[in-house]
C-alpha cells in the first residue's frame, strides 16, 4: 500500500516496469504509488498518465496516490475531487509533512465528505532540520544530527487531533516510534478514524545500523531503538497498526554511495518483504501466517477502498491487470 515507483522524473532510480516487476517477483501483485515524482502527482490528468504507463507497461496492477498539496509545496490543496474521479486511491504528500495544520484540517474535512484516506508522513520539519538519523547514542557516537522521536510524534498526534475534529480518515505512514503506536492505540479508543502501517525496516532493524551499513540504512523517519520496534511488534500484534508497508524507495546506487550528509533517504523493500514477515512476525509468534497475509493484503485494500485482497466471491482477481 505504500511503494515509491519513480516514474516520472526519476527513472535512474526505477520505472513502473522495474518497480512493479520488483513486486511481483517479491509477490504482490497490486501496488499503490506515492505521488513524490517529478512532476508531482497533483493534478487529474497526472493520474491518469500514471494508469495509463502501467497500463502499457506495468507487471502488476497500480494504484496511483495523488498528492494533498500542489507540487508537495504544504501551501495549496489540490483538486483531490478531481483526482479521485480519475481514479486516485488516496492522498499523500509523502516524503514531506503538511506543515500547515489548517491545510491538513481542510484536507481531511474532504475525507469526511468523500470518504478517501489522508496518508501523512509524519517528522516535525523544524525538529528534524538536517537530521541524517535517529536522534540517540549513535548519532551522538558518530558526530552526526539526528531527528528526535518527539518529531514524528508531534505530527501523529496533531493530525489524529484533526482527524477527529473533522472525522476524516487518516492513515499513519511507515510508523516509527513507540510515541506514535500509542498514540495511533489511543487515537482508535476514542474512535477517531485512523488507520496505521508500519514498514519491515523498522520492525527489525534499530539506528547502530548506520554504523554498519552507512547510507543504505539513511531513511525518513530514521531507523529508531529496540524499545521503538518492541512498541511497532507490539502495535502490529493489537491491531493498532492495520498494516505491513515496504515505502519501497529505490535510488541510484552511485546516490547512495555519496556520504551520509548527501545520500538521499529510502531502501527498498518489494522483493524481501514477504520473507521478512515470515521471519521476524510468523516464526516468532507475533501474528499468525493468516494475520500477516491479512496486513499485506485485504487490509490495505480495505483502508484505499480496492475490491481486491481477498479470494471471496465478487472480489477482483488480481491475476488480470483490469
Ligand atoms: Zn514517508
Ligand atoms: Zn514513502
Amino acid at each position: 500500500m505504500h511503494v515509491h515507483l519513480r516514474e516520472p522524473g526519476f527513472e535512474h532510480k526505477e520505472t513502473i516496469a522495474t518497480g512493479t516487476a520488483a513486486a511481483a517477483a517479491g509477490g504482490f501483485t497490486s501496488v499503490a504509488c506515492m505521488a513524490n515524482t517529478s512532476p508531482v502527482i497533483d493534478t487529474p490528468e497526472k493520474i491518469e498518465q500514471i494508469y495509463d504507463i502501467a497500463r502499457e507497461t506495468a507487471e502488476t496492477n497500480v494504484f496511483p496516490f495523488g498528492s494533498i498539496t500542489k507540487n508537495l509545496a504544504g501551501d495549496e490543496l489540490t483538486d483531490m475531487q478531481g483526482m479521485r474521479s480519475a481514479g486516485a486511491v488516496g492522498f499523500s504528500d509523502d516524503g514531506v509533512t503538511v506543515m500547515n495544520a489548517a491545510l491538513m484540517r481542510d484536507a481531511l474535512a474532504l475525507s469526511a465528505e468523500l470518504g478517501f484516506p489522508i496518508m501523512v508522513h509524519c517528522e516535525e520539519h523544524n525538529l528534524n532540520a538536517g537530521a541524517v538519523m535517529n536522534l540517540g547514542e549513535t548519532s551522538r557516537k558518530l558526530g552526526l544530527i539526528g531527528s528526535p522521536n518527539a518529531a514524528e510524534d508531534i505530527i501523529v498526534a496533531r493530525d489524529i487531533m484533526l482527524a477527529e475534529m473533522t472525522g476524516g480518515h487518516l492513515h499513519v505512514l511507515h510508523v516509527s516510534t513507540a510515541g506514535a503506536v500509542e498514540l495511533v492505540r489511543q487515537g482508535k479508543h476514542r474512535g477517531v478514524h485512523v488507520t496505521a502501517e508500519a514498514c519491515p525496516h523498522h520492525w527489525i532493524l534499530t539506528d547502530a545500523e548506520i554504523e554498519k551499513q552507512g547510507t543504505n540504512a539513511k531513511m525518513h523517519p530514521p531507523l529508531r531503538t529496540q524499545t521503538d520496534i518492541d512498541a511497532v511488534i507490539e502495535g502490529l500484534r493489537d491491531g493498532t497498526i492495520d498494516a505491513i508497508a515496504t515505502d519501497h524507495a529505490p535510488h541510484a546506487p552511485q546516490e547512495k554511495a555519496q556520504g551520509m550528509l548527501e545520500a538521499p533517504n529510502g531502501i527498498i523493500g518489494l522483493e524481501t518483504c514477504v520473507p521478512l514477515v515470515f521471519t521476524f512476525l510468523v516464526e516468532p509468534g507475533h501474528l499468525t501466517a493468516a494475520e500477516a497475509i491479512a496486513k499485506m493484503t485485504s487490509i490495505p485494500a480495505n483502508i484505499l477502498g480496492i475490491n481486491r485482497g481477498t479470494l471471496s466471491i465478487g472480489a477482483a482477481g488480481d491475476c488480470d491487470s483490469n
